[in-house]
């Protein structure tokens, strides 16, 4: 039996547990991989520390010599499988190239690129719903029926930066500029943690105003006053400042690298550097974060083959939170006429990053919500299992148009969603679909 497991994960208690014990073995000479909890573990918000099945009795040994084995749990690792799959898509007319894929998600089997791309090229009606299927069932078994509903703040519109997809890029002259004070983020909050929603993204230009001292304030604030869970997203800063705003509590960083192919990448950010945003990645995984990314459908010269490595890039980097949406063109930006990313191709990207990466958090994201109507509840439908509230203050929200015609994703629209797609709304949440929708 145990030749057939390929990998070993340590679940720890808390995250400075598990980076101390990462350190430790690491500094033992064990290759360590640090991947979101799988589901059947422990909540996919925490990180477990992955090993080869041929460093058990070494990685036991150093553990034990610590003192710290009786602490931790080490379970086996294999990839998910997807039993009953083929027997579910009988009925479906699909090619034989495509039927092979399915039959590896069954097996549990890496997919490569070139199978990546087959599914996310997929045009038939029978062949698209095959794919949601598969990734809806991978979705419930992995993390059940709940959507996870979270609150994110848009705190300041300033920007330092010039993307030329942004709709509040620097320089642009659409919005108008408005920073909330500390107070005024805490009044949203207190809202969130009434209605008893766990985590609150706070998000932001690349705003320097906010100097660490001034985050830091923030973030212990929150803590302190209300336990959530805290998400950044607040662009590239220093090692130093993710650090410090680690340890001041925040527990996820939601930075997306937009595309994995640099030349893209370079086209789309004037002012910003591939190997930079990769290696802010790299610290914020490093410092513990839960590490956030994700990309978008629809950039110009984007092809399904860099959406594959975008995939592969999210999986290799252990991401547990991946925002995939399309490109809106914002007014008043370079990219102001291009063409809006498809549905369609949106959905099956979140769908194929459902069943290579599996057990993570995919946003419904806003950006679908502003195209689509039914965008949301489609994407409940093909592997997602997360809604973020807009929950900017009125008199701001309508400044932080990040693309035109910003859905302001309420939370009624986010229940009718989750009714729509026959879900269930967390416990936490304290209101009942039925009183809204
Ligand atoms: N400044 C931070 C950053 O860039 O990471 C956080 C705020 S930024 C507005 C958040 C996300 O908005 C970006 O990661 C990008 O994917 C998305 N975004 C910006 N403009 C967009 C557009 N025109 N269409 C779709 N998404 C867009
Ligand atoms: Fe600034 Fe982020 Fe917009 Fe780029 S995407 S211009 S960094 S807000």
């Amino acid at each position: 039996m145990d030749r057939l497991i390929k990998q070993y994960i340590i679940i720890c208690e808390t995250t400075s547990q598990m980076l101390n014990t990462d350190g430790l073995l690491k500094s033992k000479g064990i290759r360590t991989e640090l991947m979101p909890t799988p589901g059947e573990y422990g909540s996919i918000c925490t990180t477990a520390i992955a090993f080869a099945a041929e460093d058990k009795r070494n990685a036991t040994k150093i553990l034990k010599d610590e003192g710290i084995a009786e602490s931790l749990e080490i379970f086996p690792y294999q990839s998910r499988k997807l039993a009953g799959l083929m027997n579910r898509l009988k009925d479906q007319i699909i090619s034989s190239g495509f039927q092979q894929v399915m039959e590896k998600i069954e097996n549990g089997e890496e997919l490569t690129k070139e199978e990546i791309v087959l599914l996310l090229k997929c045009e038939s009606k029978s062949e698209k719903a095959a794919l949601f299927q598969a990734a809806d069932q991978m979705r419930k078994e992995i993390i059940g029926d709940t959507v996870e509903i979270r609150g994110a703040i848009e705190f300041s519109n300033y920007c330092k930066k010039k993307c030329n997809y942004c709709g509040i890029r620097n320089g642009c002259a659409t919005p108008k500029r408005y920073r909330m004070t500390v107070k005024e983020v805490m009044e949203r909050v207190y809202e969130l943690h009434e209605l008893g929603i766990k985590t609150v993204i706070l998000q932001s230009g690349e705003d320097e105003y906010y100097t660490p001292e001034i985050l830091i304030d923030m973030i212990r604030r929150i803590k302190k006053e209300t336990k959530m869970g805290i998400t950044l997203s607040i662009g590239e800063r220093s090692y130093e400042t993710y650090r410090a705003l680690r340890e001041a509590g925040a527990n996820n960083f939601l930075l997306k690298i937009e595309t994995t192919n640099p030349q893209i990448f370079n086209v789309i950010h004037p002012d910003d550097d591939f190997d930079t945003r990769m290696e802010c990645s790299r610290w914020l995984k490093e410092l513990g974060y839960a590490n956030g990314s994700g990309n978008m459908i629809g950039l110009p010269g984007q092809t399904e083959e860099d959406i594959a490595e975008d995939i592969l890039f999210f999986k290799k980097m252990r991401i547990h939170m991946i925002g995939i949406g399309p490109f809106i063109p914002a007014k008043g930006t370079p990219f102001e006429n291009y063409e809006t990313g498809s549905v369609d191709l949106t959905l099956k990207a979140v769908a194929v990053t459902r069943l290579v990466c599996k057990n993570v958090y995919l946003p419904a994201t806003t950006a679908l919500a502003s195209i689509d109507p039914d965008g949301q509840t489609k994407a409940l439908k093909s592997g997602a299992n997360t809604i973020m509230l807009i929950s900017t203050p009125d008199k701001y929200r309508i400044n932080y148009q990040i693309y035109s015609n910003k859905n302001m994703v309420d939370l009624s629209s986010a229940l009718k969603s989750v009714a729509e797609s026959g879900r269930q709304l967390p416990e936490y949440l304290k209101i009942h679909s039925k009183e809204v929708v």
